[in-house]
């Protein structure tokens, strides 16, 4: 693909886009309490907590997704993003209980699995020859010490050098560490040499700790996640970010957790993605959850556009939020929707009810619907390709029909 190269993916090319961005605002009329803030991004001053409680506060969610969309397009065009995934959940075995979460299960439960590194390359092998990425993220299983993924991701390299493995997310980096009695560091280092490739970026929730002892006591700390993430950036690991709200968290909850990725990505360059998605509700988890509405997720995804100017992409993760919302959310501020997925079971045992497939030409029409160009990407975004889905074979019997 001739207009894109890794390096205009990231966050290095400011200088570039910033200036298409204060070109393209030059000329453009804002509300009043919404004019500070767009000047502020035309001359590319970084927004406050306060400007993002602007944000959320403004009564036309149209106008905080325009802006949204000017700094997407200067830094994209209108290009938006996809891949060619798998998701394999390795196992639903979880030492913990958060309260958030409908996939955990107990060792003892009745549906409880656990894919040994056989089964695990055998339903890889179903999707391998139209992947190049498989995501892995699961329960913190008790027995599955470093050495457990160690192998995997060996026999996984072995079997598939084209797939890149994006596995394991900070709290389980963490569990590792402590069954194997070994650093943070030293952990992510003998899985990046067993073939990991990238970290995902589940499990952030909300970056406070009175926030997280409510709906996942015991999962990592704020500054153990940032901490993770850090180490994997600095050895190499590129990685995403997510956050999940609608739970228990104000408005000031998530800038501030925008705030901290976006300090950790000034340091380190290291966050590709950021994730918003909402808490899925149902009659069982946390019944006092305030539940984020549409308007809410796109108004979210737009104030992250805004807020994370070290973060290149913001995704619309469609296994959450729906086909049809990952499809406006393009035109606020979102340029990736995530790939093929075909195999999930966090966000669907939770109620996402988003097809699971391997239909690239589909995922490009719901780019191309949003007024976007659809580009395949790798998993680090360093490879793009425009898609251009294949022709549709004439059908049998159509030709009869015109004589
Ligand atoms: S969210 Fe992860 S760590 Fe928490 S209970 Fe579910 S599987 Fe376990």
């Amino acid at each position: 693909m001739n207009q894109w190269s890794s390096t205009q993916s990231h966050a290095g090319c400011k200088q570039d886009w910033q200036e298409r961005l204060t070109n393209s605002l030059a000329n453009t009329q804002w509300s009043k309490s919404i004019t500070p803030i767009a000047d502020k991004i035309a001359s590319g001053k970084r927004l406050s907590i306060d400007d993002g409680l602007v944000l959320y506060q403004h009564l036309d969610l149209t106008e905080v997704g325009r802006l949204a969309n000017f700094v997407r397009k200067s830094r994209f065009d209108n290009f938006a993003f996809f891949n060619s995934n798998v998701h394999i959940n390795q196992t639903n075995v979880c030492v913990l209980s958060c309260r958030f979460c409908a996939f955990r299960r107990s060792k003892k439960s009745s549906d409880a699995y656990s894919l040994d590194i056989e089964a695990y390359v055998d339903d890889l092998s179903i999707y391998a020859d139209y992947v190049d990425e498989v995501h892995s993220v699961g329960g913190l299983h008790p027995d599955w010490d470093v050495h457990h993924y160690q192998q995997l991701f060996r026999t996984v390299k072995e079997k598939f050098p084209h797939i890149t493995i994006k596995a394991l997310t900070a709290v389980e980096i963490k569990h590792l560490s402590q069954l194997s009695k070994i650093s943070f560091s030293e952990v992510l280092t003998i899985l990046k040499d067993a073939g990991l490739g990238s970290l995902p970026g589940g499990g952030a929730e909300i970056l406070d700790d009175e926030i997280r002892s409510i709906i996942c006591n015991g999962k990592e700390s704020s500054e153990e996640y940032l901490e993770i993430h850090k180490i994997a950036h600095e050895i190499g690991l590129p990685s995403n970010c997510t956050m999940l709200f609608g739970t228990v968290e104000t408005t000031k909850h998530r800038l501030i957790h925008m705030d901290k990725l976006r300090r950790l990505a000034d340091v380190t360059n290291g966050f590709q993605c950021f994730v918003p998605y909402p808490f899925l509700p149902d009659s069982s988890r946390l019944p006092e959850a305030q539940c984020a509405t549409g308007s809410e997720v796109l108004r979210t995804i737009a104030i992250s556009r805004l807020m994370l100017d070290s973060i290149p992409h913001i995704k619309a993760y469609r296994m959450n939020i729906g086909d049809g919302l990952a499809e406006l959310a393009l035109q606020y501020g979102a340029d990736d929707i995530d790939g093929t997925v075909q195999k999930e079971s966090i966000m669907h045992l939770a109620g996402s009810t988003t097809p699971l497939d391997h239909d690239l030409s589909r995922l490009s029409k719901l780019i191309e619907n949003a007024g976007c160009i659809p580009v395949k990407r790798n998993t680090t975004y360093q490879k793009f390709e425009i898609f251009i889905p294949p022709k549709p074979k004439p059908r049998r019997g159509l030709k009869m029909a015109h004589n």
